[in-house]
């Protein structure tokens, strides 16, 4: 069962809390608060939590301070800081920790800051207060690259990193040895950005990976980067289903142009689809 945590500080009232289980907790931020446009709620970030180390898996969009919340839960252990991927919502506050690893395929978005365009004219009532921070991605101090294959101990609790292209080159699945699956943005429900058409087989490819090897082998918590924390097996097969056939055939009917996200909209419930053009 997910407990809610009550908010009890300002870095509270904006991230909610949830604990999935004696290990893990989300900390979920409101990007539409940022800007509604993106067509998506929540941003899930992660917090694994074991005897000796953590480890936080994304460190949100960067508006309030994510250490803050974190700290008190893993009170004087060592926190190891991964992305999963390098785009905004899951490195924004990446310049709270001296050290962050991520795939070699993404170091180079994830180290050098970013500035984020849409912001000036984002239409979130909490979009300027991000806006007053500089209105770029701040780094950490150092990168490490990361490979896939690489294992974490915390104590009672290990990580294997998987390195699932698609959604980016340096996508990567964070499994745990206690049956978790954290997917980042290869797995979440409501809208998914998909990668240009080129990409589209790598993606289909670590979905199918995935789920053979992993998920369906082993009866894993999944837990997405977006929208809902937890992910049922019926949800990751229709999402691995729909994009084994969109790498053969982009059907030309069911789209919608998006003149914000400057692509086009796919409907295929519980799934939308924003195809780049
Ligand atoms: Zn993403
Ligand atoms: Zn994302």
């Amino acid at each position: 069962m997910v407990i809610k945590i009550t908010a009890n500080s300002i870095e509270n009232s904006w991230f909610e809390l949830q604990q999935i289980d004696k290990w893990v907790y989300a900390i979920r931020e409101r990007l539409d608060l940022i800007e509604p446009r993106f067509l998506t709620k929540f941003a899930n970030s992660y917090l694994i939590v074991g005897k000796s180390k953590a480890a936080l898996i994304d460190t949100g969009i960067g508006i309030h301070s994510m250490k803050k919340v974190v700290e008190p839960l893993v009170k004087n252990k060592t926190i190891l800081v991964f992305n999963t991927h390098h785009h905004f919502d899951h490195i924004g506050n990446n310049y709270e920790w001296s050290k962050v690893y991520v795939h070699r395929f993404d170091l180079k978005r994830v180290a050098l800051p970013e500035k984020l365009d849409f912001l000036e004219t984002a239409k979130g009532p909490y979009a300027h207060e991000l806006l007053k921070k500089g209105g770029k991605t701040v780094p950490a101090d150092e990168h490490y690259p990361l490979i896939g294959g690489e294992l974490f101990e915390l104590g009672e609790i290990d990580l294997r990193i998987i390195h699932t292209p698609g959604h980016t080159p340096g996508s990567i699945c964070v499994l745990t040895s206690r049956g978790h699956l954290i997917a980042g943005d290869t797995i979440h429900n409501g809208i998914v950005y998909l990668p240009p058409k080129e990409f589209l087989p790598s993606y289909a490819k670590s979905l199918n990976d995935l789920l053979t090897n992993f998920i369906q082998e082993q009866d894993l918590i999944v837990l997405g980067g977006h929208e809902s924390t937890i992910i049922t097996n019926q949800e990751v097969e229709r999402l691995n289903q729909i994009i084994q056939e969109l790498q053969k055939r982009i059907p030309e009917e069911k789209h919608e142009y998006d003149t914000f996200l400057n692509a086009y909209v796919l409907n295929q419930p519980p799934f939308k689809f924003v195809l780049p053009k």
